[in-house]
């Protein structure tokens, strides 16, 4: 059995050829991302596996449909990249729901350690002989108040790692299944949190739910950490608000125009998304390249669990992890709705 695969990193194949011992599917590893213009690569193949920066839009789908493939295996938890609503009846669509909500969590915590503490100044510093520790202070967690916004797999763990630091936790989500947590409305955790992150989907909802009315709400010096989804954020909004100092630093692990530029290199091109180029060269804005869930474990988890889903569609077993058209909007357009 043929499966494409799209958006190859060499880590991937690491991790797939290794739990492709145990079905032997003929896997074609493809670098560039699915689209309508290179849904034709699939040709003959059962299955696509995709990612979360390729575009699966009406025509993708269709293009893949009149090839024949029936499932489009996402090789991640999120999938508001792919335009569901087309996908019904014509091409079934399965993810990874969860795979290690730790990696994200302790991701989030890096980049909060690593802003508070000026890790990535003094890194730098150091390594040019500079012992100077002028700029460098930071503040104890301990003692503060953290805003977690989304307490599922993910949220929920980063909800631990804050207890764990005597940090007091507020949390939101629209349904409250974190017992150790303690739910406040969004408007107390604008406005008494000294750090907000956010863990929650991407839907209608929660598009910009960071905007200029929600930090006008905030603290001054708050700190915003992003480990879910760029869209999440008003970017324009956030950078208006490191520079006016009511932000005092964001940690951006997803930026919401990173389809075409995450996960590649440009550091040899001048044509540059003008609003990034803003955020990177801040002192106190961290942006990490959707690398949240980039652990061993995550991705030994991924490579199980996607071959499994096609092992489960290919032998017309229940497909436990197939995802139906909800209101998740697409990742990265600016008029969403
Ligand atoms: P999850 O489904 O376990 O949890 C999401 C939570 O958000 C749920 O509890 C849900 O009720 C809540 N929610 C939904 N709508 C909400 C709203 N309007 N307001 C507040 N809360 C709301 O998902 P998860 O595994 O914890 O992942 C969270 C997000 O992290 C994903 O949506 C994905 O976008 C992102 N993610 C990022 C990476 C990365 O590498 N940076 C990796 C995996 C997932």
């Amino acid at each position: 059995m043929k499966i494409s695969f799209y958006d190859t990193k060499p880590y991937d194949k690491i991790f797939f050829d290794k739990e492709n011992e145990k079905y032997g599917y003929e896997i074609r590893y493809y670098e560039t991302k699915l689209s309508k213009k290179t849904a034709i690569l699939s040709k003959d193949c059962t299955a696509a596996v995709a990612f979360v920066n390729d575009d699966i839009d009406e025509d993708a789908i269709s293009a893949l449909n009149e090839l024949g493939v029936g499932l489009i295996a996402m090789r991640c938890a999120g999938y508001n990249n792919v335009d569901l609503k087309a996908a019904e009846g014509k091409i079934k669509i399965a993810r990874v729901p969860v795979y290690s909500p730790h990696a994200v969590a302790e991701h989030a915590m890096a980049m909060l350690l690593t802003l508070n503490r000026r890790i990535h100044k003094a890194f730098l510093r150091t390594r040019d002989y500079n012992f100077s520790l002028n700029g460098l202070t930071g503040f104890d967690l301990y003692g503060k108040t953290v805003g977690v916004i989304g307490t599922g797999n993910i949220g929920s763990a980063f909800v631990d790692i804050c207890t764990g630091f005597g940090m007091k936790v507020y949390a939101y989500d629209i349904i409250k299944t974190n017992n150790k947590a303690e739910y406040a409305s969004l408007d107390k955790i604008f406005s008494e949190c000294d750090i907000i992150s956010l863990h929650c989907p991407l839907t209608k909802d929660t598009y910009h739910i960071i905007n200029d009315e929600s930090i006008g709400k905030m603290k001054n010096g708050v700190y915003i950490i992003n480990t879910s989804r760029g869209s999440l954020i008003d970017s324009q909004a956030l950078l208006n608000g490191i520079i006016s100092k009511k932000i005092g630093g964001a940690c951006l692990d997803v930026y919401e125009e990173e389809t075409e530029i995450f996960h590649e290199d440009f550091s040899d091109t001048t044509n540059k998304d003008e609003l990034l180029v803003q955020l990177i060269s801040m002192p106190n804005v961290i942006v990490t390249s959707h690398q949240g869930f980039l652990t061993k474990e995550a991705l030994e988890k991924i490579a199980s669990v996607t071959l499994k889903n096609i092992s489960d569609y290919s032998n017309k077993r229940t497909l436990e992890n197939e995802v139906f058209s909800k209101k998740i909007i697409k990742s990265g357009s600016k008029v969403p709705f």
